[in-house]
């Protein structure tokens, strides 16, 4: 039997209390978001976002006008090969040009299946990343898990598989959890910010700190390890 969700997460939100809102909440500044660093903490993605917010503006026109070793020297501090993240970041407003953000704006709201597929026209936004963006449109019943929530709602015990087959992995866990989802966007979204932050800081991928967290009651992971006395 798999774990009371809303329980769980009551357990994550009082042992880490409540979860910020990240910097950026609209489709194509999410986007942005993503491009403009890489295996980077929240906080330095948020400083270089905010300088390219301040020196280069985040609309697609003003992203599109701007020369990539420009936008490469704005946002170097994001991590390794910043040309690369630039090439992103003008394949991105190229996109939003050629689709239309008006036009995309409007398919979330009212076709999210559609809005789903032109999302994914974006570089690096796949089911996941697509999924994340109409989550926090409030446009599709989600948690739209990230690697680290991923591992612990399929560890937790919703849903199946590992990260050498990740579609499928995703696919299982969201399956799992669909119906124990309410139609409560901010809890929604707090909960896959609360599964995130868990999946960073405790159950971690190599070795969970399953000492310390508040889960182990209804973890499958646990149990199991419990029962053959390896955890
Ligand atoms: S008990 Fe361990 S495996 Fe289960 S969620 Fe917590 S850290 Fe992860």
């Amino acid at each position: 039997m798999s774990p009371d969700l809303q329980d769980q997460l009551a357990r994550l939100e009082a042992f880490y209390g409540p979860p910020e809102l990240p910097a950026a909440t609209d489709p194509f500044e999410m986007i942005l978001w993503e491009s403009v660093a890489y295996l980077v903490d929240d906080e330095r993605r948020a400083r270089v976002f905010a300088r390219l917010r301040e020196e280069v503006g985040l609309l697609p026109l003003e992203i599109s006008t701007t020369p990539p070793e420009v936008l490469a020297e704005v946002i170097k501090d994001g991590g390794m090969q910043p040309e690369h993240r630039a090439g992103k970041l003008l394949a991105a407003a190229e996109e939003a040009l050629d689709i239309g953000l008006d036009r995309l704006e409007k398919l979330i709201r009212t076709a999210p299946d559609k809005a789903s597929k032109e999302l994914r026209r974006f570089p690096g936004i796949g089911e996941p990343g697509a999924d994340k963006l109409l989550l926090f449109s409030h446009a599709k019943r989600t948690l739209a898990p990230e690697s680290n929530a991923l591992r612990v709602l399929v560890r937790l015990g919703f849903g199946e598989g590992d990260e050498k087959n990740y579609s499928r992995m995703y696919r299982s866990a969201v399956k799992a959890v669909a119906p124990k989802l309410p139609e409560d966007f901010a809890w929604l979204i707090s909960a896959h910010q609360l599964l995130r932050r868990h999946g960073q800081e405790v159950c971690k991928r190599s070795v969970p700190l399953c000492e310390v967290c508040p889960l182990t009651e209804g973890c499958r992971w646990f149990l199991s390890r419990a029962g053959d006395g390896t955890a």
